[in-house]
């Protein structure tokens, strides 16, 4: 294929070298002249009219004997871009089937590859596959590309390296992947010209110069084959092969070799009927020259990727030249040459035809699926597309062009989060293909999305539950932390403030007692463990700052220490000796004198209780679950409170306290004892150094059981206390 004038002969004959259906043949007419009176008087910087553009791409398509459906979208394919016609207008005329083909043709057009430096270039070919749902799309978009590459010569230097980088990089790795190879080359070549021209004529030259050699080599080694091969009478055509220019360059820059070591520069290729034959002539050529070993390449047996059948092998021929061979059908050889555009070549027949068109869109997933089976060597690109571009990825743009990839399922917030962090938070609405729709929408690939923001709007806990990135649920969570902390920031100053002003109402010296040090001593009174959760408590106005005055006063002062704690057990201890003659409990017949409490479990009014008969020293009181008279049932009798006690009358009890260790702790569990008028009698702290627990035992006097449960509620809450309980000897 060059780069040739078409004229509308040579087109036309093109055509009807394959298609000779009248419909077929009207509707490429149609197509041919609509998009000659659509671009009339448009031209390109070569000066040609514009229709000459198109005219060659779907003459190239007729090359790749393209469907008529398919070459007419060749015609059309920049009318809805370029001529400004409208979708209604497009489908009126030439149905939706081509309006989808040159819609993706155009949207693919629009996607900058090469704009964003974070996607690569495999990613772009990702892209590509995935908007071009149907290989149509593919290959009027190759084709495009392939005579936009032929006319580059007339774009700025700039641009021009620009088109073939990309073209290097997107399209003929997509043309490969296809088994185009007849247009991947070219491609290739046309690109490595723009891209690097110094070292693009320095091996054309070389190639030139020992073309005549290589030539006569070449001929000498066709005659040779030729004559081994009528012999046997097998059917052959026998050709020689120039590698292109960029092939050859890419091969001494990775295998670092010079121009003359790269052995396949004499290739033959030998074109036959049956695989068996190809076999054949393997055979008689390894007979006639020396095979040079590890060079045998059997694609036949084992297809590549892109489907390609051929065997290779590489054999010192004549004059002890070393040559490449190349055997196959001609089917393989058609499909080497042609790739997918082979495989789909359009075949008239038996009204086959609208079908075949048909299933070009079906069978495409399947070709890919048989893509992937076929070989080791691309399985791991076609499995990437596979899994990436058909399963969990979906590929979306900005209104100017730009790709974004989100994982399926995403929504405009996913989509905002990826452009940039505030625009996410500033989204408020998304049009997408400029519709308006709700934020929680999927997005699907090719959507165009617009973001409506506002600069004062933030995102929302509903938010969460809508996106599918961790990207956007992690910068979500981000922000509504820091404006919950600064909420709180902006609470702890306020009850700060209101603090103060009250302990000045009521003339509390606000240096003095607003000591965080001596506040320590009353954090646990209001189940806070700081500072900031105390002025926070008072900023939500859970707590009031009088109960808080209060207790600072009171606690102004120091710690308990050893000594003080002795005086009040002392004191305690006779205050108790004046009262203790009566237990508040009757029964029947018994001077009360006799009852005493049991100093194992202490009872307390309204326990539930039960007597026991002891031997000459009166009835003990136990609680009824006190385990030291489970099995004394004989001796056990009725008791019962006296509900008319004297309410002077108290009990002790003992009490354990479980708690992680700490400063002024102590401090705390007898205030809250103090708090509730009960009347400690001993105390014993044992700190367990490894684990920093601490182990508070108590003996305290109270009134009833209920005073009890008080008491240990409020120990409960008091901070780092574990567990409160009362305790059995
Ligand atoms: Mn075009």
């Amino acid at each position: 294929m060059k780069n040739i004038n078409v004229t509308k002969e040579m087109f036309e004959e093109q055509v009807h070298s394959y298609i000779s259906n009248k419909d077929s043949l009207a509707l490429i007419d149609k197509a041919y002249h609509y998009a000659e009176e659509k671009h009339s008087g448009q031209f390109r910087r070569s000066g040609e009219p514009y229709f000459i553009h198109v005219l060659n791409v779907a003459y190239i398509l007729a090359q790749l004997h393209s469907s008529p459906v398919t070459i007419s979208a060749g015609f059309l394919h920049d009318v809805v871009e370029d001529c400004g016609v409208t979708k209604d207008e497009f489908v009126a005329e030439f149905g939706e089937e081509i309006y989808d083909i040159v819609e993706a043709v155009t949207k693919i057009g629009k996607l900058k590859f090469k704009d964003e430096k974070e996607y690569l270039a495999a990613n772009h070919r990702k892209i590509f596959i995935a908007m071009a749902k149907d290989v149509r799309v593919i290959m009027v978009k190759l084709v495009d590309r392939l005579h936009n590459m032929r006319t580059l010569q007339y774009q700025p230097v700039e641009k021009q390296k620009k088109i073939a980088q990309e073209t290097l990089e997107v399209y003929a790795p997509i043309a490969h992947r296809l088994g185009i190879a007849e247009i991947k080359n070219e491609l290739e070549d046309l690109s490595f010209f723009y891209l690097d021209n110094e070292k693009y004529h320095e091996i054309a030259h070389l190639v030139e110069n020992k073309k005549s050699e290589r030539d006569e080599y070449v001929k000498k080694m066709i005659e040779d084959i030729s004559e081994t091969l009528k012999k046997h009478n097998i059917p052959f055509r026998i050709f020689g092969r120039s590698k292109h220019l960029y092939s050859i360059y890419k091969k001494m820059e990775t295998k670092h070799k010079r121009f003359e070591e790269i052995l396949d520069l004499l290739a033959i290729r030998i074109v036959t009927q049956t695989e068996l034959n190809c076999y054949e002539i393997l055979g008689y050529i390894h007979a006639a020259y020396r095979p040079i070993p590890g060079r045998l390449k059997d694609y036949i047996a084992m297809p590549k990727a892109n489907m390609y059948q051929s065997l290779h092998t590489t054999v010192v021929g004549v004059d002890g030249r070393i040559f490449e061979v190349q055997i196959r059908t001609e089917e393989m050889d058609s499909i080497a040459e042609k790739g997918i555009a082979a495989h789909w070549s359009y075949k008239e027949g038996k009204g086959e035809n609208h079908h075949k068109d048909q299933s070009e869109i079906v069978k495409e997933l399947e070709w890919l699926k048989a893509f992937e089976e076929s070989s080791i060597d691309a399985s791991t690109y076609m499995n990437t597309v596979i899994e990436d571009v058909f399963n969990a990825n979906i590929y979306v743009m900005t209104p100017k062009g730009r790709i974004i990839d989100l994982p399926n399922g995403s929504t405009p917030i996913d989509f905002a989060y990826r452009i940039h962090t505030e625009v996410g938070h500033q989204t408020v609405g998304a049009l997408v293909n400029e519709t308006l729709v709700p934020l929680n929408t999927p997005l699907k690939t090719g959507d165009v999305v617009e973001l409506k923001t506002n600069k004062n709007s933030g995102p929302s806990e509903d938010w969460l539950k809508i996106v599918k990135t961790n990207n956007a649920r992690n910068k979500i969570r981000a922000y509504l932390t820091k404006k919950e902390n600064e909420q709180r920031q902006e609470l702890i100053k306020q009850g700060e403030n209101m603090l103060k002003e009250d302990m000045k109402r009521r003339g509390v010296d606000v240096a003095e007692y607003l000591d965080q040090k001596k506040l320590e001593n009353i954090y646990g009174q209001f189940q806070t463990s700081n500072y900031n959760e105390l002025m926070y408590a008072i900023g939500c106005k859970s707590l009031s700052t009088q109960a808080v005055i209060e207790k600072m006063v009171k606690f102004s002062k120091k710690e308990l220490n050893k000594d003080t704690l002795n005086q009040i057990l002392a004191k305690n201890k006779t205050r108790r000796k004046a009262s203790t003659s009566k237990t508040g409990i009757i029964v029947e017949g018994v001077d009360s004198m006799k009852i005493a409490m049991a100093s194992c479990c202490n009872p307390i009014y309204h326990d539930e209780i039960v007597g026991y008969v002891t031997k000459g020293n009166g009835i003990k009181v136990h609680r009824k679950d006190c385990p030291n008279i489970q099995n004394e049932k004989k001796r056990l009798i009725h008791v019962e409170w006296d509900e008319n006690k004297d309410p002077s009358i108290k009990y002790e009890t003992d009490i354990r306290i479980y708690c992680k260790d700490r400063n002024f702790l102590l401090t705390d569990l007898i205030t809250v004892i103090a708090q509730y008028k009960a009347t400690l009698l001993a105390v014993n702290v044992a700190v367990n150094k490894e684990d920093l627990t601490a182990t508070a035992n108590m003996t305290i006097v109270v009134e009833d059981i209920e005073h009890l449960n008080t008491i240990m509620a409020n120990l409960r809450k008091v901070n780092s206390v574990l567990t409160v309980e009362r305790v059995i000897k």
